[in-house]
Formats: C-alpha cells, structure tokens, sequence
C-alpha cells in the first residue's frame, strides 16, 4: 500500500512529512474564526482483499505503534433496547472502551507512531478533555511528552486522567477555541508535533478504523450510523473509512450517516442549513461537542453534502435523559456526547426503517462526566442506618 496526502479542497497531492499539515494553497485563504481551509487527507494506494488488519490500512508501518490496546471495540447487540425500539437490527458500537475511554484513541494512536517514525517525542494540542486525556495515556505508553491546553470547562476527570498519564496541562482562561489558538502558537514556538485536531491529517485518518472494524463486525455496510459532530473529525474519520472500502472494492454502497449536534452548540448544523459558518459562543452539557468553530467544517460538510448525509440537533435534555435510557436498558454508560448520538437516532426512529441495520457511535464513558450524567437521575437524598427505616 502507498499512501500520499491529498488536500480536500483543491486535490493538490503531496508527500507524507510531519513539517506539512494544510494544504500551503489553500491555507492563503483562510479566514479568522472559519474551519481550517485546506485540511489534507491520506490518500492510500494498492489493493488489499477482506483479510486487511487496520494497520494494513494506515500510513505508518506498525513497528511505530505504541503498546496500547486501541480499538476492536465492541458491537454490541442490545436485546431489550432492540424490543423496546422495535428496530431488530441497532447495535451500539462502544468506543468509550478503548484505553483511555474515548473514541480519540484512535487518532491519538496513529499520531503517536507518526511523530515516532519521524523520531518526534514532543507532542501538544488543546482539547475538551478527551483528545488530551487520550493523547496523555497514548503518549504515556509510547513514552513520549505530552503538553495539553484544556478549557477551564473541562470536566475534573479528564483533567485528573490527563495528570494521572503525567501530561503537562495548562488550563485556559476561555473556550476550546481559544485553547486551539494557543496550542498552535505553542507547537509553532516550541516545535514537535501538533495534535490538534483536522490540523494534524492523522486525527482524521486514525479515526476511520472505526468504520474498517465495523465493516468486519457486521459482515456488510451498515444502512444508517448516527455519530455525534463537535469538530467534524470523527464524522469525516467515518466517511474516509467507508471510502477507503469502497476504493478497494470491498464494498459498493456507502451508508448514510447523520451527524447529531447539541441544539445549543450547533455550528456545523447551521452551515449545513445556511452554507455559512458564524463564530457564536455555544454551550451544552455535552462538553465533547460543545465547539463554537468546528475546525473541520469545511471538509465534514463537503462530505455529507456528497454522500447525502444529514446533520440535525438534539436539546441538552434530550441528552440527558438519552443517556440515562440507553444506561437503564442496555447497561452501557456513555458520556453526553456520546448519549447525542443515540438521542438522534431515539427522535429519527420514527422515519427509519425498522429492518434496516442501523449503528449508534458512543464516544466516551460515562464515568469521565458525573455531574452531568448526575441530572439525568434522582440522587438518594436521606440516609438510613438500618433496614427498618426502608421497610
Ligand atoms: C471529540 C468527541 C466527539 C466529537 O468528535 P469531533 O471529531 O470533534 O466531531 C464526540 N464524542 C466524544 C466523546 C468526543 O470526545
């Protein structure tokens, strides 16, 4: 297999190199507060039959890769949510079981054994938390140093796993935003590598094992996978899965895949209704997704727009108490962001199909956000000291 990289606007192809991370071309058109202009794509070359690893699949030899356990996550087969439901064929593919608890080990992976091959041991980037907790436990398994800028927003879990991996961590007087911005002025100052995600081509390529390994799971391509949107990166690590599949040959149709957004943190949502994105302040429970420029926007939306996509929102309650359903009927706990994704497939369900094979993406676990997984339940307020105060 060869791979190059290929910029997803103008289709300029280039080498693999780690000094190079947009498009040179379309960069000169970036705007301030725009998604990145000129993300570039990995763009692979060869054939394989339907005996590949993901390794197989990726543009880094193996012997780069840290020791850590990442992905071949679960599919899981929830019988009582599928009788409730009515719909034979859902399955939730559980991410928050990878290492660190997040879908964001997959990027984190294939960056480490990139900046490894390129003999790179400085890694930073800004995050919500997961992409930072996940690239700390990464790096922490490959030996390498870890430098994080994390929203003071940032749930205390994260933060605490992140210092648990021996990061550094800087907090941020302001949004993730705000942190991206400083993240990068660090890695163009400091050197090594960036993380930051769509800006470095790996987060997106790592991200599409998730497809590959769904592709194997269920034997076939799925009719409708429903994922969560905060920047773009995981929806477009999707699609590049499914691409990739179908380059080879492997498989003919792509699915349709619908990207859910928090109803007050919607920016890929209104771009996807008005073609423009705006620079709004958002906020919502589901602090994974909760990005005022999705820096992947551009390229996300191009994709749904030719895949015939769709992108809707869900309103923090209606997270919530996704969250505490899917909990409750299938004993899989997953953080907010991931509930989204479920909450989109709970209020689709009505127009679907109900033979159709359908697979909800969880993201993260539940643990790394209690107090927001806490408004979902009632909390036992007295105390009792023995069994005769319930009986
Ligand atoms: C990062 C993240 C997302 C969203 O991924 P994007 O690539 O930013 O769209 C969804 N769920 C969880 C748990 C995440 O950590």
């Amino acid at each position: 297999m060869e791979f190059h990289y290929c910029c997803s606007i103008c289709n300029k192809i280039f080498d693999i190199v780690p000094e190079l991370t947009l498009c040179p071309d379309c960069l000169k058109s970036q705007q301030p507060d725009q998604p990145l202009s000129g993300v570039l794509e990995v763009k692979l070359s060869g054939s394989s039959d339907e005996n590949f690893t993901s390794l197989d699949l990726l543009p880094v030899e193996q012997k780069y890769f840290p020791p850590s356990p990442v992905g071949n996550t679960p599919l899981w087969e929830p019988a009582n949510l599928r009788q409730k439901t009515g719909f034979k064929n859902l399955f939730i593919k559980d991410d928050g079981s990878n290492p660190t608890s997040s879908f964001k080990d997959r990027a984190s992976f294939l960056v480490s054994a990139f900046a490894k091959k390129f003999n790179i041991n400085d890694i930073a980037l800004a995050s919500t938390g997961n992409a930072g907790s996940s690239m700390a436990g990464i790096g922490a398994a490959a030996g390498q140093t870890i430098t994080l800028f994390l929203p003071k927003t940032a749930p205390e879990a994260k933060l605490v796993q992140a210092l648990q991996y021996g990061a550094q961590v800087f907090r941020v007087d302001g949004t993730y935003d705000m942190a991206y911005d400083i993240s990068l002025a660090y890695s163009q100052k400091k050197g090594g590598m960036s993380r930051n995600t769509a800006y470095n081509p790996m987060t997106i390529e790592g991200k599409k094992t998730v497809s590959l390994e769904v592709f194997k799971q269920l034997g076939k391509v799925p009719d409708t996978l429903f994922v969560s949107i905060g920047d773009g990166c995981i929806l477009s690590g999707v699609y590049k899965g499914f691409r990739d599949l179908k380059q080879l040959g492997l498989i003919e149709k792509m699915p349709k895949i619908v990207g859910v957004q928090a109803k007050t943190s919607d920016a890929l949502f209104r771009a996807y209704t008005t073609g423009k994105f705006e620079n709004i302040p958002t906020a919502t429970v589901a602090d994974s997704i909760c990005v005022d420029v999705p820096r992947n926007g551009i390229h996300a939306l191009a994709q749904i727009k030719e895949y015939e996509g769709e992108v809707m929102t869900v309103s923090d309650d209606e997270i919530i108490q996704a969250q505490a359903n899917l909990s409750s009927t299938t004993g899989l706990f997953t953080e907010p962001a991931g509930a989204a994704a479920f909450a989109g497939f709970l209020k689709s369900a009505p127009g679907l199909d109900p033979e159709a094979f359908i697979v909800v993406l969880t993201t993260g676990n539940g643990l790394k956000d209690i107090a927001s997984a806490s408004l979902g339940i009632c909390l036992p307020e007295t105390l009792i000291s023995s069994v005769d105060d319930i009986l």
